[in-house]
């Protein structure tokens, strides 16, 4: 049977190292790191995501402001808000809380925001650092699942590593990550021929596709770690995996449940990057 990894466990670490390093931030410039979020509209699963982040972030001490916009918020208002917070000194981290209402582009809200507030990682400046190997703000979730992998001490260099989902948001990251650990990264998408044999390869298995149980337990090689980053409803509509937990926890060396795996991972890891944005911008003003 696998080792389950536990992410609410390890996301308590990152969120406990978090508090120690806010402490030090603000015995060092007299302020907490600032992370500020928006939410457009009134969208409910939207409202509690931000809720969460923003009573994550009082509880390691740092500071900030949820900015709550009527539905009917036009692009340019928005935009001007992410300009006020890009030019203000005591904001660390701009957060847009996605989707926004259909009158707004994703892309614009995105390429606003200064690639050094951008705790999400999502600007093409911040993709392209870590593709590049420049220090810069990665996105949480591939964060999240890089540091479960860690805490598992799961080898990394040399492993042959399959990434399912070529999303922006998690899929490309995620790969971008495992090879700058010196693993040997495959990334396959819906296009992908025969994925039960690409997946039978790896010894690191990376599951981002949003389809209940799309990697069966014969897909998965012995002994393999396996990262299951699929939020689904199952038809009971309760929360599952991309990955057959039962099936593939028979087989994997290590693997991630759903809930309590890869998800308490993301807002740990959003903290993280609000604090390394506040000390990065330190040491480049
Ligand atoms: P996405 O943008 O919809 O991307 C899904 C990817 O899966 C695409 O690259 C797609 O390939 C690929 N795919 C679809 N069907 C496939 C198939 N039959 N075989 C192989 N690949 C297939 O989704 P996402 O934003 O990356 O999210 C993926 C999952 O992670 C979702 O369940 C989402 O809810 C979850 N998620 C969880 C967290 C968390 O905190 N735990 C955070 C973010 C996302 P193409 O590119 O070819 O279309």
């Amino acid at each position: 049977m696998a080792q389950i990894i536990d992410g609410k466990a390890v996301a308590q670490k990152v969120r406990d190292e978090v508090r120690t390093g806010v402490e030090a931030f603000r015995a060092a410039h007299g302020r907490a790191p600032g992370l500020h979020v928006v939410l457009v509209g009134d969208d409910q699963a939207s409202a509690v995501y931000v809720r969460n982040k923003e009573k994550a972030a009082e509880e390691v001490g740092m500071a900030g402001k949820v900015y709550r916009l009527p539905a009917s918020t036009t692009e340019p208002e928005l935009l001007k808000l992410v300009h006020e917070l890009n030019q203000d000194d005591a904001v660390d981290g701009i957060l847009v809380q996605f989707p926004v209402p259909a009158q707004i582009s994703q892309t614009r809200v995105i390429e606003t925001i200064s690639p050094a507030k951008d705790v999400d990682g999502l600007h093409p400046i911040s993709a392209g650092s870590l593709w590049a190997g420049v220090d810069g703000l990665v996105s949480c979730t591939p964060s999240g699942c890089l540091r479960l992998l860690k805490e598992a001490g799961v080898q990394l260099a040399g492993a042959n590593a399959v990434v399912v989902g070529r999303s922006n948001l998690v899929g490309k990251p995620v790969a971008a990550l495992l090879l700058a650990e010196n693993a040997t990264v495959t990334i396959a998408h819906s296009k992908t021929r025969d994925l039960a044999s690409v997946c039978r390869q790896a010894d690191v298995l990376v599951a981002a596709v949003g389809r209940e149980a799309i990697i069966k337990g014969d897909f998965v090689k012995p002994g393999a770690a396996v990262i299951d980053v699929g939020m689904n409803r199952n038809a009971q509509g309760k929360l599952c995996g991309d990955v057959d937990f039962e099936a593939a926890e028979k087989v994997a060396g290590f693997i991630t449940k759903v809930p309590g795996g890869v998800g308490p991972m993301t807002i740990a890891c959003l903290l993280e990057n609000t604090l390394k944005a506040a000390k990065l911008r330190k040491l480049r003003a």
